[in-house]
């Protein structure tokens, strides 16, 4: 049996965090070194979203440039990882086991939530990756159930990459380099406090009980949060904090238990 891989949650910026967040680039590649080299990943990112929860069976998956009016250099990077069809397999087999209706996509490649930090935490392209999808419309505590349905895939050298964001309002950004807004600041560390005690209930309240639905007026950046505590198994948490990118994109990232190498 392998070790137990930990799960990771990053907060992946905006597209261009490669070229212009380098703190977080720079966490990416710590979190990288720390991880025992996994088998295959299974990336959550907040750019999937489909009617049930979809994994891909792509064996090569292709770069998705998913976005517009960046650098001309993001859109000639490429990520080219060999794809993990059959951890995609496994991961619809282990929802169906609890219940959850999955389905398996035949060629859907890599959002820049998913090549972004692998970009940095595995230069090299060379472990087999999958993404899974989100669920449109399901909440929280749904996501929560995804989590847990996936979590054995940590005893079997997975380790599950969620990719969204702490903090998502486009209306709260600013200039780099300036001090991020009470408001950004409260809810990130609002959220930190609650995932070092592991209050996943207090999470689930996010929209009511804290700034959360200033942080985050839509949800899909927030979820693939929830995905990873569901399956954490409780692990203790570690988190890290590299500086905000556009002035209240929070980039902290969270990395509960496994095996993990020192820095
Ligand atoms: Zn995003």
């Amino acid at each position: 049996m392998s070790a137990r891989m930990p799960v990771v949650f990053v907060s992946h910026g905006a597209p261009d965090a490669l070229l212009n967040a380098p703190d977080a680039v720079a966490c990416w590649q710590q979190i990288g070194r720390q991880v025992t080299r996994p088998k295959a990943i299974l990336v959550v990112s907040a750019h999937w979203e489909a009617r049930r929860p979809t994994a891909s069976l792509s064996g090569v998956p292709p770069t998705l440039h998913d976005f517009a009016g960046f650098a001309p250099a993001l859109q000639r990077m490429y990520y080219p990882a060999p794809g993990a069809p059959l951890l995609a397999e496994r991961a619809v087999a282990l929802l169906s086991n609890a219940g959850i209706a999955a389905d398996l996509h035949p060629s859907r490649g890599l959002d820049h939530g998913a090549w972004a930090p692998l970009t940095a935490m595995y230069p090299q392209a060379n472990v087999p990756v999958t993404q899974l999808s989100l669920v449109q419309h399901a909440d929280a505590a749904y996501h929560v159930s995804l989590g847990q349905a996936l979590a054995p895939l940590r005893d079997e050298g997975v380790f599950i990459l969620a990719s969204g964001a702490i903090t998502h309002n486009f209306a709260w950004m600013t200039r780099d380099g300036q001090a991020p807004l009470p408001q950004a600041q409260q809810f990130n560390d609002w959220v930190a406090q609650r995932l070092s005690t592991h209050d996943v209930s207090g999470l689930l309240a996010y929209r009511t009980e804290s700034l959360g639905h200033e942080a985050h007026p839509t949800e899909e950046h927030f979820l693939p949060l929830f995905v990873a505590l569901g399956a954490t198994h409780g692990d203790p948490v570690m988190r890290y904090q590299p500086r905000f990118s556009y002035g209240n994109f929070s980039m902290d990232a969270y990395v509960w238990g496994g095996a993990t190498h020192p820095a």
